[in-house]
This record gives C-alpha cells, sequence and structure tokens, in this order.
C-alpha cells in the first residue's frame, strides 16, 4: 500500500514562504519526496531568519519541484536548495520560467549586495557576512527549469500526475492538481480576483479531496465604494501634479507594475489625470513589462487590453541607476513606478529617501503590505522611516489604493472552494497571516466544508475520502 504524506514547510499562519512537501511512501527506506513552490520569507527578521533554515530533508532526496507562479515567496529559494544539493527538475508554465529567471537574478544581486553592505556598515554581526546564495547559485538552478503546458497532465512517475490550471494572478500563474494513487490534492497557488486588469480570467480546476488555499485577504472585502475605479490614485494624481510635487508609486516588479501602467493608461484615456512623464525605474520591471509584452502571451491576456501596449502614456525606461539618482530632482511633476512593492529594498529605497520629507510629494501604496515592511509602517501612518540605518521623516502624503490587489478577497476564494467538482474534504488555510487564515476556516466552516490552519512543520496522511495527522491511529 503506497501512501502519501503532505509537509507544511512554508506559508504556515504567514503569508510568505510558500514550500509544501508531498512525500510517497514516508514508510519506506526510499520514499519519493516532490516540493511545490520553494519560496522566500519576507518581512520581519524572525521571519527572514527562516530562510537560513535548514530544509527539513536533504534537498538531494528531493526528485522535482513544481512551482505555481514567478513571485519570490513561491521561488525565491530555488537556489539555496540547488546550492544545497537539490539535482531534480523544476516544473512550470512558460511564463513562470522566464519571470522566474528575472526573479532570481534579481534576488541573487540584493543578497549579494546587502551583504557586501552588511560588511562595509558593520552591521552584520559574521565578520564576512555571506549573502543566502549567489548569481552562481541562479546560474545552476535555471537549466533545471522544465516548461509544461497549462490543462495538460504531466506524469512524474510513481502513480503521480500533475496539472497546470490557469489562476489569473500574474502571468504565467497556475494552481496545480496532483494525483496520487492514495488521494487527490489542489494547491491553489495565489489566487486573482474573478477579474484580472490585465490577464485573462481564473479557470476552475478540478476538484480534490485535499485543498491547499492561499488566505491572503481571508479576513477581507475588497471593494468599498468610495475606492472605486482607482479613485484615490487619481486624486492624489491631481492633487501633487497641482502642488508641483510627484507621484511615487513602490509596486513589485512582475505584474503590480503592468497592472498600475494598464491603470494609468485607462486613467489617462477619461481625461481623470494629467498627462505626466511615467519613469518605470526597475530593471526587473521593464524586463517583466517585455514578457508581458511578448506577442506569445498574448493568449493568457485579456482581449481589450491590446497586448499592454500603452499608447496614450509617455512611459519612459530607467535602467542606469544613475539616471533613477536624477529622478530624485525632477524639474516637473512626474510619476515614478520603482521596486520594490513593500519597500523592503531596491530603488524605491533611496526616491523614499528623497521624496517622503518633502509634503509636495505622494506615496501611492498599491496592495498588501506584510508585517514588518516599511510599507506597513507607511500605510500605518508611520512619522518616520528607517532606511539605511538612518530615521527619514515622513512629510509626504501617503494614499493607498486597495484596487490594486491582485489578491482574491474572502468571498472570491469562498467562491473558488465552492466551485470545485467534487468538493474537498479538507481545505487548508495557507499563505495568510494567523487572523485572516483563521477567518477563512470560519467562512469555510459556515458553507459546510473543514477548514484547518496548518502549524509550520506540520504533517497529514492524504486518503481518499479522509486526512489524518501522522501518529494518528490509522485504521
Ligand atoms: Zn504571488
Amino acid at each position: 500500500m503506497r501512501t502519501t504524506t503532505l509537509s507544511f514547510i512554508g506559508a504556515a499562519g504567514t503569508v510568505t514562504g510558500s514550500q509544501h512537501l508531498l512525500t510517497l511512501d514516508a514508510h519506506l527506506p526510499q520514499p519519493r519526496h516532490i516540493l511545490v513552490d520553494c519560496g522566500m520569507y519576507q518581512g520581519p527578521r524572525e521571519l527572514r531568519r527562516l530562510n537560513w533554515s535548514d530544509f527539513p530533508i536533504p534537498p538531494a532526496e528531493i526528485t522535482d519541484v513544481l512551482l505555481t507562479h514567478a513571485h519570490m515567496d513561491h521561488t525565491g529559494l530555488l537556489p539555496r536548495l540547488v546550492k544545497q544539493g537539490f539535482q531534480g527538475t523544476i516544473w512550470c508554465t512558460e511564463a513562470t520560467a522566464e519571470l522566474t529567471e528575472i526573479v532570481l537574478r534579481d534576488s541573487a544581486h540584493l543578497q549579494e549586495r546587502d551583504a557586501e553592505f552588511a560588511q562595509a556598515q558593520g552591521y552584520s554581526k559574521h565578520r564576512t557576512p555571506e549573502p543566502l546564495y549567489r548569481v552562481t547559485d541562479v546560474e545552476r538552478t535555471l537549466p533545471l527549469l522544465r516548461v509544461v503546458d497549462f490543462d495538460t497532465p504531466l506524469d512524474l512517475g510513481d502513480g503521480v500526475v500533475a496539472t497546470w490550471i490557469r489562476a489569473g494572478h500574474i502571468l504565467g500563474s497556475a494552481s496545480i492538481h496532483v494525483s496520487t494513487e492514495e488521494g487527490t490534492i489542489l494547491f491553489s497557488g495565489d489566487l486573482g480576483r474573478h477579474t484580472h486588469p490585465v490577464l485573462r480570467a481564473r479557470e476552475i480546476p478540478p476538484g480534490a479531496d485535499v485543498v491547499l488555499i492561499e488566505s491572503t485577504y481571508g479576513d477581507r472585502e475588497h471593494f468599498e465604494p468610495e475606492a472605486a475605479d482607482h479613485e484615490p490614485l487619481a486624486d492624489a494624481i491631481r492633487r501633487t501634479a497641482e502642488r508641483g510635487g510627484s507621484v511615487l508609486i513602490p509596486a513589485f516588479a512582475v505584474d503590480r507594475t503592468e497592472v498600475v501602467l494598464q491603470t494609468l493608461a485607462l486613467l489617462q484615456d477619461e481625461g481623470r489625470i494629467p498627462k505626466l512623464p511615467v519613469y518605470v525605474d526597475s530593471p526587473m520591471a521593464l524586463d517583466s513589462l517585455r514578457i508581458y509584452q511578448a506577442s506569445r502571451y498574448r493568449e493568457e491576456l485579456r482581449e481589450d487590453v491590446n497586448g499592454l501596449k500603452l499608447p496614450q502614456l509617455d512611459v519612459r525606461e530607467v535602467r542606469d541607476s544613475q539616471e533613477s539618482e536624477r529622478l530624485n530632482r525632477p524639474d516637473r511633476p512626474c510619476i515614478i513606478i520603482s521596486a520594490s512593492g513593500m519597500a523592503t529594498g531596491g530603488r524605491v529605497l533611496h526616491h523614499l529617501e528623497h521624496m517622503l520629507p518633502d509634503e509636495r510629494h505622494t506615496v501611492v501604496l498599491t496592495g498588501y503590505q506584510a508585517l514588518g515592511t516599511r510599507g506597513r509602517s507607511l500605510a500605518e501612518g508611520a512619522r518616520q522611516l528607517k532606511m539605511h540605518g538612518a530615521y527619514v521623516a515622513v512629510r509626504a502624503e501617503v494614499v493607498r489604493d486597495e484596487e490594486f490587489s491582485v489578491h482574491a478577497d474572502a468571498s472570491e476564494l469562498l467562491d473558488w472552494v465552492k466551485a470545485l467538482d467534487p468538493p474537498p474534504q479538507q481545505v487548508f488555510c495557507v499563505h495568510g497571516e494567523a487572523d485572516s487564515a483563521t477567518a477563512l476556516t470560519e467562512l469555510l466552516a459556515q458553507e459546510g466544508f473543514m477548514g484547518i490552519v496548518p502549524q509550520r512543520g506540520e504533517r497529514v496522511r492524504v486518503r481518499s475520502g479522509k486526512v489524518r495527522k501522522r501518529g494518528d491511529r490509522l485504521e
């Protein structure tokens, strides 16, 4: 009798660090291990420290990694997995493979730079601070990526079949349905809203015995009528331009930049904002934009975005870091889109350092801001912010435009579960802070589903029709 065990390694009780391990025949001397996502923890130091902990099993024993999508919190630890001995195959959709390359290269550069910076400033407790991984580790990771098609079952051997279903969260994103001889498991990945401003809507995947669902917004509904139509953003741009200031939009390089640009284009078309130069100040965001605009992915985009060509915008590409510095002294109002979206790193930091102390400027936050990030502090009205070891006064206006979220809200998450056929026996709420994950389990219970917030490190046995905690007696 074959057995299937599911271990919750990351994103349990927190939003980042998605990693789930499927183990076949855990009771035998040579079990088969398949990892679903290999994400990095982001946010507060206690969480980031987990990026340095050992994988629960030697990475050399993992045969395959299945990726739901390219975001850092789902792919960011792949180079570390490889550095520590993983030699198997990393399966993902074509756009995910392309975007993952961008994400991992950028991540390795940041890791290397942070380690150098820590050494130069004497921040680190270590005499020679080591980066989590280097660009050379990324170079060894990329050849392991293998592309799969949506909706096409992939036979992984040992009776395991995996299928990727469009999730409408970012380009290439998918939910992954895995069937084993013992039962079926559906990994939601990150789920988009019913509608995405740029991408075609998500599709309903086949149901499964066990479902893992993200719960980023498990306790929230998105739309408050006063925040509809991106009016907070449009209003902020008009006000800021009138007082001669500029608008800084911290945005995740992958997807959020595309969504922000598409929104600015619509606002421009509707005559709701003045025509200002729009600087995309992030090489990573620009690379990602190229991929979104590539004709081979036209199928994944909504027809009405016309391949995301954006003719109505005065988009200016900023690749060079000196040009990026020059943007801190704009000679006329402009809009700057820069990464990272939660102001945890990247060029947006030096813009914040220059723009926050000046009350003419505005910072527009675009979506989820994780606990412990500078973005979260700004959203919560911080009067000062620590950057590069020093405090900076916050006098600029800070505006949130919640409509930018590309995660499903509570009722959209529930709709996704309710549409599954057959309905799941058990639903594990992952990828959410404890409160939102718990709130989602309550909503699920009201609909007659068993919702569980797994603990980090918890293992459960997958069985058609029922799941038992490891250690429980199985009859
Ligand atoms: Zn994501």
